[in-house]
């Protein structure tokens, strides 16, 4: 679907601004959302931000008013955050032996580890405080890998270390390597029973390893040292997650888990996984990436739905870390649903190749044409708006999405697909891969885009305006 709302656990706010348009569905799949849709003399004309517009009868399928939009959530990360840690007195000295002069002094380090080994308690607690900072440096240039290999290091020489067992687990929680998160957690609890923070993060740990109960009791446990509104709010929304949970049936395949209620026919619960593990499949090869844990995917019924997301009634999936999508009614694999579960699938393999990190019209982009979606119906419109100005800047793009209207929101997603399509036109889908693996490290998206692709936001304005013509309009 090509259309969708970006919205995490706002959705209301869309609901007032998004209600009041329509979908205009043409015979290609297509959609355009679009107010007072009319059809007469053969045309379909509809109001947007660009004024009124109007499209031949012959190439629309369907008009549906209101209740039949549709949407998806871009990536939401966990809100982990590192406690801040004081990893030892007299840790600014260290740093700075540690680090000069653009790099890392590995002989310091080495006679650090000499002294640790030969029994100096001293030493053993700078040992920790120089891999910290080795750590440190690593993540300013964006290398999360080798941070991780400085943080276990720190730790086979001090275990115990409070700082660089948190820091550590929040790494592979930004990479969502959950389980591997929860050794270091369960390290921390016996190092500080009563931390608060030890709790929170393993809420989550256990969250995206998709054990719900466990993570209920982790967060109600932080509760309970500690009142945090982040806890209170994940904890509400696992334990509404839990109340139908217990109901359903379970299907699991190597790469996913799959929960659905028991109205759901069991068929289609079948081949929804199937349909998944071939998509799989082939993002996992289009992008680049392997996700390190199985992807949690809940179908509900339509009633369902709105009591756990309490998304309004218009919403269709959604795609917070888990892919949540309502089946009332279907039997099978329609082909309507096929493209929505590739485009919420591609959100869960940008969002964690990505670090979180990935902007709004990156998601968006990639996940339609993911999906499917060529800007074929739009090239035109999209050309005409560009030389009235009226294309979004892409730095205006990056956030939330949710505030828009529909119309703002159909120019936003339609321009997000022209950009990518150009951007895999130029360079090919390998260079979208390398883009989202760049989004992890680099400073902001526009950094990110001009490493790969050695580009600024305003040149690849150019470039997709340029495509467009090149490809879609014939003279
Ligand atoms: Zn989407």
């Amino acid at each position: 679907m090509r259309f969708r709302i970006a919205m995490s656990f706002l959705l209301a706010l869309c609901a007032a601004s998004c209600a009041s348009a329509d979908v205009i569905v043409l015979k290609n799949g297509n959609r355009i959302i679009g107010t007072n849709v009319t059809s007469e003399n053969g045309r379909v004309t509809y109001l947007t931000s660009a004024g009124q517009l109007s499209i031949p009868q012959a190439i629309v399928a369907r008009i549906e008013h209101d209740d039949s939009g549709e949407r998806s959530g871009a990536d939401v990360a966990p809100p982990v955050s590192t406690p801040q840690i004081e990893p030892a007195a007299g840790y600014e000295e260290i740093a700075h032996q540690t680090i000069h002069d653009g790099g890392v002094d590995y002989a310091y380090i080495a006679r650090l580890e000499s002294d640790a080994r030969s029994g100096s308690a001293a030493a053993t607690v700078k040992v920790a405080a120089a891999h910290y900072a080795a750590a440190q440096f690593f993540l300013s240039k964006a290398k999360t890998d080798t941070a991780i290999e400085q943080y276990r290091e720190g730790l086979s020489f001090s275990p115990d270390n409070f700082g660089l067992l948190m820091n550590l687990s929040v790494l592979y929680l930004r990479q969502s390597q959950f389980t591997q998160a929860l050794d270091p957690l369960q390290h921390a609890r016996e190092v500080a029973p009563d931390s608060a923070d030890v709790y929170k993060l393993m809420g989550w740990a256990y969250y995206g390893a998709n054990k719900t109960g466990q993570a209920i009791d982790a967060w109600k446990q932080a509760a309970k040292l500690r009142p945090d509104p982040d806890v209170i709010e994940a904890l509400r929304k696992a334990e509404r997650d839990q109340a139908l949970e217990s109901s359903y049936r379970e299907g699991e395949t190597a790469h996913f888990d799959l929960k659905y209620s028991g109205s759901a026919a069991p068929e289609l619960a079948r081949g929804i996984l199937n349909a998944l593990e071939s998509d799989y499949q082939d993002l996992e090869s289009q992008l680049d990436y392997t996700p390190p844990e199985p992807i949690g995917v809940v179908l509900y019924t339509g009633q369902a739905f709105q009591d756990i997301t309490r998304a309004p009634a218009w919403v269709g999936a959604l795609n917070d870390g888990r892919i949540r999508i309502p089946v009332q009614g279907l039997t099978s694999v329609t082909p309507e649903l096929a493209r929505e579960l590739k485009h919420e699938l591609t959100h869960s393999f940008v969002g964690q190749k990505s670090h979180y990190r990935a902007p709004t019209w990156l998601q968006e982009g990639i996940a339609q044409w993911m999906e499917g979606s060529r800007s074929t119906s739009n090239a035109a419109y999209l050309i005409d708006a560009a030389q009235k100005g009226l294309v979004p800047q892409l730095g205006s793009l990056e956030g939330s999405w949710i505030g828009y209207s529909g119309d703002s929101a159909w120019v936003a997603y339609a321009w997000s697909l022209a950009v990518v399509e150009s951007i895999i036109d130029r360079g090919g889908v390998s260079d979208i891969g390398r883009l989202i693996g760049a989004m992890a490290g680099a400073p902001s998206a526009q950094d990110a885009v001009q490493q790969t692709l050695n580009s600024d936001y305003d040149q690849l304005q150019q470039q997709t305006l340029a495509y467009l013509r090149r490809s879609y309009v014939s003279d």
